[in-house]
């Protein structure tokens, strides 16, 4: 029985080894096969069968990945550019409108503090104040802070919950497996990574990577505002449930739900709800529905809009 499990174990973790081999995060049309080479293609790889491998990537380069009508339409909604983020315009509880009349028309969440007296800030005081920052316990527990990494100018931000592990030690948000894995997502959907902002709610990573908490998500927020107001991008991508959740509202509906859709953030900028990579790397299928069939539909919605919404 437990020879049993340990085979289940180890040839669980070689099909995601081998999924990393047809995916390597510098190939641009890499998630496209990932999505496309059958499982039983896998397995045949899995076997040693190098050539196989080369047939089913040519394969997979060949087909058309997804009919378009498989598409899920995206909510229709303008992403004029933002009205500026203004410390004064964050009251304490924000009245948030939803863009699906399938999801709650409106809600009520409990939002920030009030910033102020930000007027000349720069991402370099940004950063220091985060460094210096003991809002929260998490000060205590961190190697290093994760303030954010990307273009300060850019059109889109990837928000995420908080730091992991990979991301403690180097500083830098998701550089670890998860990031890797977005990595090749964003390159695969056509984005240059240079001309995006990435970073999470939290910027010190929870011990033993829990789940943030509302009161560290809180205290922590006035940094990303601040982060948003000088980057003044013009639409946020919230990846998975407790960054959506903060952001859009704390009764909407969990992430299978919310995903591909938009809506207004706490932050008055238009928000895209996708998953987590992490969620992602959890699950190796690419089946039509699977969670990462379903993140290839929502990226490539997002990079429409991105590239509708003009410079
Ligand atoms: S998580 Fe945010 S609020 Fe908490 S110590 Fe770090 S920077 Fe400060």
């Amino acid at each position: 029985m437990a020879r049993k499990k340990s085979e289940e174990e180890s040839s669980e973790i070689e099909a995601v080894d081998l999924i990393s081999l047809l995916s390597t995060p510098e190939t641009t049309d890499s998630y496209e096969i990932e999505l496309s080479v059958p499982e039983q293609d896998l397995d045949l790889i899995a076997l040693g069968k190098e050539e196989l491998r080369e047939e089913a990537v040519k394969l997979a380069k060949a087909k058309t990945l997804l009919p378009n009508k498989e598409v899920r339409p995206i909510a229709s909604q303008t992403l004029s550019s933002p009205t500026p983020l203004r410390p004064s315009s964050i009251t304490p509880t924000q009245t948030i409108s939803i863009a699906k009349p399938k999801v709650t028309s409106s809600k009520t969440i409990n939002c920030l503090d009030a910033l102020q007296g930000y007027e000349n800030d720069s991402f370099e005081q940004i950063i220091k104040d985060i460094s210096a920052c003991q809002r929260c316990g998490l000060c205590k527990t961190r190697k290093n802070v994760v303030p954010g990494i990307g273009n300060t100018k850019a059109k889109l931000v990837l928000i995420g919950e908080a730091p992991g592990a990979d991301e403690d030690i180097q500083g830098i948000p998701f550089v670890g497996k998860a990031g890797q894995h977005l990595d090749k997502i964003i390159a695969a959907a056509g984005f240059n990574k240079k001309d995006l902002y990435i970073c999470n709610i939290l910027k010190c990573r929870p011990p033993n990577n829990r789940d943030p908490n509302n009161d560290e998500m809180r205290v922590c927020t006035p940094f990303l505002q601040r982060q948003l107001a000088l980057i003044k991008p013009k639409m946020i991508a919230c990846l998975g449930n407790i960054a959506c959740h903060y952001v859009i509202g704390p009764s909407m509906p969990g992430i299978t739900r919310l995903r591909g859709q938009w809506f207004d953030s706490i932050f008055g900028i238009p928000t895209f709800a996708m998953y987590h990579p992490s969620y992602l790397i959890r699950s190796a299928s690419r089946e039509k529905g699977s969670p990462n069939w379903q993140m290839w539909q929502d990226i490539r919605a997002l990079k429409a809009k991105y590239d509708e919404s003009g410079k």
